[in-house]
C-alpha cells in the first residue's frame, strides 16, 4: 500500500513527498480512510507509530476543500513539546497547500501571546494546544469554535495523568455539537474508555498498542547502589563515546544534580525539565538534535512524543514510575527501524519495581554484571524492598 491509494490531494501528497513518507504505517492505513469518511474514532497508539500523521493527513485533506475563515480543526496536546512537533508535521504537510496553522502553549512571552490572539481571533486552519493555555484565551471571550470541524485528542491518557480531565470537558463546552471528534490514546484505562464516551459519538476503534519495548532496542540492567550511579554514568560515556545519549531521571531535582556533575566532569550536556522556561527548552533541544550537545538529561516530559532521531542509548538513572514510562523513555531510542540500546539503573530499593515492569510488558531485561572500576553492585532480589519501592515516589511536576 502506498499514500496513493488513499485519494489524497496532490498538494498534500507533494507535501508527503517533501517528508520523505512514502508508505504508510499501520495505524495510517487503519486510521487514515476512516477519518477521511468523517467517523469518530479512538485508536489506541504510541508514539512512534506515525499517529500524528494518521490525523493530521485526512483532517488536512479534507480541510482544503473547506471554506477557510474561521478556526476549523483544534488538536490538544499534553505538552508544549508534544504541540510543537504536531505543529512542525503541520507545515511540513501543508506546505504546498494555502492553510495556516498555530501552536498555543504557556511559558512564551507577552508577544506570542497576542500573535496567538490574533490568530485565534482572525481564524487559523488549524490549533495546536495544551489545555491551559487554550482556556486562558478562551477567557477572555474573543476565541469562536462556531465553524470547527475536528476536535482530535492526543495522548489522552498522558492528558488525564497531568490532570487535564476538567480543562478538556470546558473546552468541548465551547465546540458546537455537530464535529468529528479523535482521539489517540498510548494506553486504554477505564478512564479514558468514560471520557471517549462523554466527547465520541458512535466511534470507531483502532487499536495499535504494543505496550512492548521495539524489538530493535537492546536492552540491559545494571544493579547498583545509589552512589554507583553517576561514576556508572561516566564510565559509560567515556567507554564508547556515541553521538546521543539521553538520561532520564523521574525528578527535577535529579536531572539537575547530574547536569552538574556530568558539567565538572567536562562533558557538554544540556538538561530539561519543568523549571525552565519555554525558550530555554526549545535552545537546548535544538542544540542536542544539532549534535552541539551530546548529552541530555531530562525528566519524563521529555519521554513521549519527542522525535530527535539517531539517540543511540537511553539511560535511565532510575527505574520509570510504570511501564508505560519505561517503554516511552526506551522507545526514543531505536526509532523507525533504526538499532539502539537503554540501560536502566536499578538499585536494591527500586528492584521490586523494575520486577513489576517487567512483569506487565511480559519481558525479562539481561542484568549485567558492573564493570570491576564500579565495584560490586547489589545482589538481584525482585522482592527487595517491596513496599518501600512504591512509598515515596508521588508525583512531582517534572
Ligand atoms: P509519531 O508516532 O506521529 O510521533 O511519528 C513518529 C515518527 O515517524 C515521526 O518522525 C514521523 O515523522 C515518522 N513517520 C510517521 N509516519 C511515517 C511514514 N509513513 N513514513 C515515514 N516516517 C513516518
Amino acid at each position: 500500500m502506498t499514500f496513493l491509494n488513499f485519494n489524497l490531494d496532490q498538494d498534500l501528497l507533494e507535501g508527503l513527498d517533501v517528508m520523505g513518507f512514502t508508505k504508510p504505517t499501520p495505524i495510517q492505513e487503519q486510521a487514515i480512510p476512516l477519518i477521511l469518511e468523517q467517523k469518530d474514532l479512538i485508536a489506541c497508539a504510541q508514539t512512534g507509530t506515525g499517529k500524528t500523521a494518521a490525523y493530521l493527513l485526512p483532517v488536512i485533506n479534507h480541510l482544503i476543500h473547506q471554506e477557510r475563515d474561521k478556526i476549523n480543526t483544534l488538536i490538544l496536546a499534553p505538552t508544549r513539546e508534544l504541540a510543537i512537533q504536531i505543529d512542525q508535521q503541520m507545515i511540513g504537510f501543508s506546505y504546498y497547500t494555502p492553510l495556516s496553522s498555530i501552536c498555543i502553549y504557556g511559558g512564551g512571552d507577552g508577544s506570542s501571546f497576542d500573535r496567538e490572539k490574533v490568530a485565534l481571533t482572525k481564524g487559523a486552519d488549524v490549533i495546536i494546544a495544551t489545555p491551559g493555555r487554550l482556556i486562558t484565551h478562551l477567557n477572555l471571550g474573543y476565541v469562536k469554535f462556531d465553524k470547527l470541524q475536528h476536535f482530535v485528542l492526543d495522548e489522552a491518557d498522558r492528558m488525564l495523568d497531568m490532570g487535564f480531565y476538567e480543562d478538556i470537558m470546558r473546552i468541548v463546552s465551547y465546540l458546537p455539537k455537530k464535529r468529528q471528534n479523535l482521539l489517540f490514546s498510548a494506553t486504554m484505562p477505564p478512564k479514558i474508555r468514560k471520557l471517549a464516551k462523554e466527547i465520541l459519538q458512535d466511534p470507531e476503534e483502532i487499536n495499535i498498542a504494543m505496550t512492548k519495548p521495539a524489538a530493535g532496542i537492546a536492552q540491559a540492567v545494571f544493579l547498583v547502589y545509589d552512589k554507583q550511579k553517576l561514576p556508572l554514568i561516566e564510565y559509560i560515556l567515556k567507554a564508547k563515546p556515541v553521538k546521543r545519549i539521553l538520561i532520564f531521571c523521574a525528578r527535577k531535582k535529579t536531572v539537575k544534580e547530574i547536569e552538574q556533575d556530568l558539567r565538572k566532569l567536562n562533558f557538554d550536556v544540556g538538561a530539561i525539565h519543568s523549571d525552565l522556561e519555554q525558550s530555554e527548552r526549545e535552545n537546548v533541544l535544538r542544540s542536542f538534535k544539532n549534535n552541539q550537545t551530546p548529552v541530555l538529561v531530562a525528566t519524563d516530559i521529555l519521554s513521549r512524543g519527542i522525535d530527535v532521531e539517531d539517540i543511540e542509548l537511553v539511560i535511565n538513572y532510575d527505574v520509570p514510575n510504570d511501564a508505560e514510562d519505561y517503554v516511552h523513555r526506551i522507545g526514543r531510542t531505536a526509532r523507525a527501524d533504526t538499532k539502539g540500546a537503554a540501560f536502566t539503573f536499578v538499585s536494591e530499593k527500586e528492584m521490586f519495581q523494575f520486577a513489576q515492569i517487567e512483569k506487565l510488558l511480559e519481558i525479562t531485561v539481561t542484568k549485567v554484571k558492573l564493570p570491576a572500576q564500579i565495584g560490586e553492585g547489589p545482589v538481584y532480589n525482585k522482592d527487595t524492598a517491596r513496599k518501600k519501592s512504591f512509598k515515596n515516589r508521588g508525583r512531582e511536576k517534572r
